[in-house]
C-alpha cells in the first residue's frame, strides 16, 4: 500500500490569523522545500507575504522552518539546480541556442522565413530547456526529501 498523495493543505497567515487552502500545482510548488518559493498568498489580505509569515495549520510549523528542515540534506549544487536563477539561465540559454539553430537551419531560405524561424527556434529551445530543468528538479527533491512526492511531507 502506498500513501495517497494529498490534494491540498491549509496554512495560516500569522499576521491576520486567516487560513488559506492551497491545492493543485500551487500546492506541488509550495510543498517542495527546494522550489525556492519565497512568498505565498493570503486570501484574507489579498496579497503575497514572505513564507516566514505563515504556518501549516495541521502541524503549526512555520513554512520557512519546514523548508529549512526538509532541504537540509541538499548540496549547494542541488539547491542551485532547483533555483529560479538556474531556471532563468536554462530558459535564456535554450532560447539563444534555439534562435541560432533556427537561423542556421533556414539560412538558405527566403529572408522572411529565416527571420521567422529564429524566434520560433528560440521558443522551442526555451521550452526544451525548461523541460530539462523540471525533469532535473523532481529526482533531486525526491533524493533530498526521501519521498516520492513532496506533497507527502509534513
Ligand atoms: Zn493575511
Amino acid at each position: 500500500m502506498t500513501t495517497p498523495i494529498p490534494e491540498s493543505r491549509v496554512y495560516r497567515h500569522l499576521q491576520c490569523g486567516t487560513e488559506t487552502v492551497i491545492s493543485g500545482q500551487a500546492f506541488e510548488v509550495a510543498s517542495n522545500p527546494l522550489s525556492d518559493m519565497t512568498r505565498t498568498w493570503c486570501n484574507q489580505c489579498n496579497a503575497f507575504f514572505p513564507v516566514s509569515d505563515y504556518e501549516w495549520s495541521d502541524t503549526g510549523e512555520k513554512i520557512s522552518d519546514y523548508y529549512a528542515r526538509h532541504s537540509a540534506r541538499a548540496s549547494q549544487l542541488e539547491r542551485f539546480l532547483c533555483s529560479k536563477k538556474f531556471m532563468i539561465v536554462c530558459g535564456i540559454t535554450g532560447f539563444l541556442l534555439g534562435t541560432a539553430a533556427g537561423i542556421f537551419l533556414f539560412r538558405n531560405q527566403a529572408l522572411w522565413l529565416n527571420l521567422l524561424m529564429g524566434p520560433f527556434g528560440g521558443g522551442l529551445g526555451a521550452f526544451g530547456a525548461l523541460a530539462i530543468y523540471v525533469s532535473l528538479g523532481n529526482p533531486i527533491a525526491k533524493r533530498v526529501c526521501g519521498v516520492s512526492d513532496t506533497r507527502l511531507l509534513t
